[in-house]
């Protein structure tokens, strides 16, 4: 009974809202998202996307020609190791990058690159990994760069060395170095900023990597920091690109990057497990191509109109503002921030993430602080904006 109630409300909705169900395909080649059988019989229902490329989500939603490529790749046997090198190559070239490689994820991304950053290209070192034997295994990050991400890095041998400054980074490089960790989206909470890192690992003969996940808009970025000097870059396939959500980017030197091949499926190495298959090389590459050519502007402008519905329908309710947000590198797109007292209106920022979350459908949407609500709007679809401003209304005005 639920299920039916729901589904004749989207469909409706979406049909009373032809102007935002299709101004949506126009950039975003997404249209509204219509009732999931397989998910029902399944017993999970899906949800309104309001916190933006997560992978607890589900990450992205695949447009179709990303779609298309997975099929149609998913229908031949061919050479793998062929096509991640051809993959490889055409993804370096459409980014103006030295070479490329697809992982299968960001964070596989970080396993392989520092594998081959610690084996320095040699087949027995890599080998050998995560046995430290011989190696140069210690990595370098600034207190503030730790992403979480560490383990992925651990489980390639590496021993992970933190430092603050400057003269703390000088001091701690030695023999036993062998990468230079920097956390883009930390570019501003780090004591060295990124030219300045860049520079001492040129200078001290030692790989740095740049996990810039998360960090594909402006679309710019998927060129600027390898063309900066960094030997390798990361980004998430899965998230602004829109690949397959297990799919991710290594970008970077030549070597580096084919040292790193050996290190993945179908290859013995240490990330042998991180297996890439045909659908996700092709499916990514599509992705690639299609974010290049997607007129960015106009998505900005849409999501500035959805921004503007949210914050509309929170006009005039009292003790209630909301704001225009632009988080820094991270997800650089317009957010709804709203913000209230919590003791005065006696409504805490967990009470109206459940509420939403307990609504049919589902809401999700972050709390980054009491008293607040970060809404993206990014990953919604036909009347979603809409739907999320009614509901926000509706909790915020009983
Ligand atoms: C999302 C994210 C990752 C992991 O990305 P996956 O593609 O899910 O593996 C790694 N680092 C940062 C900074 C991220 O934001």
């Amino acid at each position: 009974m639920v299920m039916k109630t729901t589904r004749r409300r989207i469909l409706k909705t979406a049909a009373l809202a032809p102007a935002a169900a299709g101004a949506a395909p126009a950039t975003t080649g997404l249209t509204a998202a219509s009732p999931s059988s397989l998910y029902a019989s399944l017993g999970v229902k899906p949800v309104i996307n309001g916190v933006g490329v997560v992978t607890v989500l589900g990450g992205s939603i695949m447009p179709p020609e990303v779609v298309r490529a997975m099929e149609e790749a998913s229908r031949y046997f061919i050479p793998l190791p062929e096509l991640e090198r051809k993959v490889g190559a055409r993804i370096a070239d459409l980014l103006h990058a030295p070479a490329a490689m697809v992982t299968c994820g960001a964070a596989s991304a970080i396993s392989v690159g520092t594998a081959a950053c610690l084996s320095q290209g040699d087949p027995a070192k890599l080998r050998q990994l995560p046995n430290r034997d011989g190696i140069r295994y210690e990595v370098i990050q600034q207190k503030t760069h730790r992403s979480g991400y560490e383990h992925q890095m651990e489980m390639a041998g590496a021993k992970v060395i933190t430092v603050e400054t400057r003269k703390d980074l000088d001091a701690a490089i030695n023999e036993r170095t062998g990468m230079l960790f920097f956390l883009n989206k930390a570019e501003h909470e780090g004591a060295i900023k990124m030219e300045e890192f860049i520079r001492v690992g040129k200078e001290r003969g030692i790989p740095t990597m740049n996990d810039a996940a998360s960090d594909a808009t402006p679309m710019e970025n998927l060129m600027k920091y390898t063309r900066m000097g960094f030997d390798l870059v990361i980004f998430s396939g899965g998230k602004a690109l829109r690949g397959p959500q297990a799919s991710g980017l290594l970008l970077g030197r030549k070597d580096l990057i084919d040292a790193s091949y050996p290190a993945m499926s179908p290859y013995g190495g240490i990330g042998r497990g991180m297996k890439v298959g045909k659908e996700e090389l092709c499916g990514l590459l599509a992705a690639v191509e299609r974010y290049l050519k997607v007129d960015h502007k106009a998505e900005w402008k849409e999501l500035e109109a959805r921004v503007a519905t949210i914050r509309g329908a929170l006009k005039g309710v009292s003790g209630v503002q909301t704001d225009r947000h632009i988080p820094v590198i991270a997800n650089e797109l317009p957010h709804v921030m709203v913000e209230w007292d919590e003791t005065a209106r006696g409504l805490t920022s967990q009470q109206v993430l459940e509420k939403l979350q307990a609504g049919d459908p589902p809401i999700h949407v972050q709390k980054p602080a009491k008293g607040k609500l970060l809404i993206s709007v990014w990953m919604m679809r036909g009347n979603e904006p809409q739907v999320v401003a009614r509901r926000l209304r509706e909790i915020f005005s009983s």
